[in-house]
């Protein structure tokens, strides 16, 4: 059963929510006089249990069949929670995925607590910037030898982990986590690493990925594979579409299948199924150029692009040598004013040659990329967009070898 919050926002969770900055009403997507106008029947607190292509009909855990001529499967992923020794029933185990995660966890974050944080990705690490901005002692653990690597390479990864020593952080790498001890009591007190080490703890944030919410299709016979998979156009069987987190689709411009977990994802593809709906005889394919920003500290990370699996990630504006330690302690600024993100006033430089500004307000769109095989083959010379800052005293991209449409050899 789910609880009865109207639709709300997730970045701020990790950023203004967490910090105390904002509280839960500002997440609201929509007001409750701009819902009302949409003449919605919005079901809050009652789940999808299965659903029957052929009959067409949705199950609702409240015993309802209801009949549908169109399903838009939007149900998102929920956090991942791994096995870890001695921490079941422990109390101050958090994951962060819902608002009621973020306060429970909001009172404990204060001056002088120890956070330990399992996973240095983007989750865990906006939370260890505000975290710290609240005085808070943070060791971040990850499994991996340099956070972000595999996804934004060594340069980024590097700055970003410097960065957060730099703010205090204990940054812990290549180690994982083989157990919890807990106190009399029954609250965490020390998490145990595989290197044989053990960090004391008042609280413990697993930050470890997430798992598609797709168990409510089991049976039905659609094609489920770490989201729900679905064509160019977003469609998983006739008069089925997915979009957001739990969507897997095929990308025609990077000729993959693809899921993505980020906001302005969520609502472009929502706006593409939305016209498909409308528009059956025009069907659009969803073909974006995927976007992502993270914000941690006074850095906001902008990427475009499917910054995954590149020989080489160049940085094309900003100074990631400069000494992190020079950006001061505060809340992250956080998430743009309007959603998606204002964009940067960006010029897309394939080859590294600025074209003129993007007109203000709309956004930049990067170039297609060639046709024919070089879609298929590594970038002889990589590909760079050029994302001036617009947004504070940090607004980097690495840009992978190709922003779009190519996909670079892996290491
Ligand atoms: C802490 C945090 C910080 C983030 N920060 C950023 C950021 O800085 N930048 C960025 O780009 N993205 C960020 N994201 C990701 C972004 O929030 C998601 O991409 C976005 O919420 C996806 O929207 P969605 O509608 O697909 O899924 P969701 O927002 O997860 O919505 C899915 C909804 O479906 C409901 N549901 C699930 N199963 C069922 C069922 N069987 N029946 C009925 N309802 C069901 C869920 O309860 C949920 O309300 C962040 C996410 C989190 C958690």
């Amino acid at each position: 059963m789910r609880n009865l919050i109207p639709p709300y926002d997730r970045p701020p969770l990790s950023k203004q929510l967490l910090s105390g900055a904002w509280d839960p009403p500002r997440l609201a997507l929509r007001s409750p006089a701009e819902t009302r106008t949409l003449g919605l029947d919005m079901r809050l607190g009652t789940a999808a249990t299965g659903v029957d292509p052929a009959e067409r009909l949705v199950h609702l855990d409240d015993g309802t069949r209801l009949p549908y001529e169109f399903l838009v499967v939007a149900t998102g992923v929920r956090a991942r929670r791994p096995s870890v020794p001695g921490a079941d029933g422990t109390d101050g185990i958090h994951v962060l995925r819902t608002l009621d995660d973020a306060l429970a966890l909001r009172p404990r974050l204060r001056a002088g607590r120890r956070l330990v944080i399992v996973g240095a990705g983007f989750a865990g690490t906006e939370t260890a910037a505000t975290a710290r901005a609240l005085g808070v002692e943070v060791t971040l653990v990850e499994r991996s030898a340099l956070p972000f690597a595999r996804v934004l390479g060594d340069t980024v990864g590097g700055f970003l982990t410097r960065t957060h020593r730099a703010h205090g952080v204990d940054v812990r790498t290549g180690v994982s986590v083989t157990g919890v001890q807990s106190r009399p009591g029954g609250r965490v007190g020390a998490v145990l690493l595989s290197d044989g080490s053990m960090v004391r703890a008042d609280d413990v944030l697993l930050a470890v990925g997430s798992v598609p919410n797709t168990e409510w299709l089991d049976g039905s016979g659609l094609d489920v594979e770490d989201g729900l998979v679905c064509d160019r156009f977003c469609v998983a069987a006739p008069g089925v579409y997915a979009v957001g987190d739990v969507a897997r689709w095929h990308h025609p411009r990077f000729g993959t299948s693809m899921r993505v977990e980020h906001r302005t994802n969520a609502a472009e593809q929502a706006l593409t199924v939305a016209h498909n709906l409308l528009r059956p005889d025009r069907p659009r394919a969803f073909a974006p150029v995927p976007y992502f920003w993270t914000d941690q500290y006074d850095v906001r990370l902008q990427a475009y692009g499917h910054p995954r699996g590149h020989d080489q990630h160049v940085l094309v504006e900003g100074d990631l040598a400069r000494d992190p330690s020079s950006s001061p302690t505060e809340p992250a600024t956080g998430c743009p004013p309007s959603w998606p993100p204002a964009c940067p006033r960006a010029r897309c430089a394939p080859g590294g040659k600025p074209s003129p500004p993007a007109p203000r307000g709309r956004r930049p769109r990067p170039r297609r990329p060639p046709r024919g095989p070089s879609r298929r083959t590594p970038p002889s010379r990589p590909l760079t967009w050029r994302m001036p800052d617009h947004a504070g005293p940090w607004s980097v991209l690495a840009c992978p070898g190709s922003g779009v449409g190519t996909r670079g050899h892996g290491p």
